[in-house]
């Protein structure tokens, strides 16, 4: 990436048609598939830069994360919960790597042995 971000082809231009910022990822990987998980279900999303000015290298990593927005915010609420909802299913089944029991439900913990759910 260049400095002179202002005339950078990569950036993505249809900003004003992004009318309200859904929330925040911790990388760019995860914000795509948030955004299309989203759209999947029917809220549009798209992936902007925290960082959109051209003077990325400026800014603290911690300021430069990736956000997905939501074309339509009139369905901001509804996105939302939708993506609670997705990001914490109920239903779910791990393995604990400690003692090899499955864990099935909104558990974090292994009911046998007490570790934590793998991330
Ligand atoms: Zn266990």
């Amino acid at each position: 990436m260049g400095l002179d971000g202002r005339v950078c082809a990569a950036q993505p231009a249809p900003v004003a048609r992004l009318v309200k910022r859904l929330l925040q990822a911790p990388n760019l990987p995860l914000a795509t598939l948030w955004a299309e998980q989203l759209s999947a279900a029917g809220f549009e999303s798209r992936v902007l830069r925290a960082y959109a000015s051209g003077i990325a290298g400026e800014i603290p990593p911690d300021q430069a994360l990736p956000e997905v927005w939501l074309l339509d915010d009139s369905r901001f609420d509804e996105a939302t919960a939708w993506f609670a909802s997705w990001l914490r299913p109920v239903e779910r089944r791990w393995a604990c790597t400690r003692c090899g029991e499955i864990i099935e439900g909104p558990f974090e913990t292994c009911w046998n042995c007490g570790a934590s759910m793998p991330g």
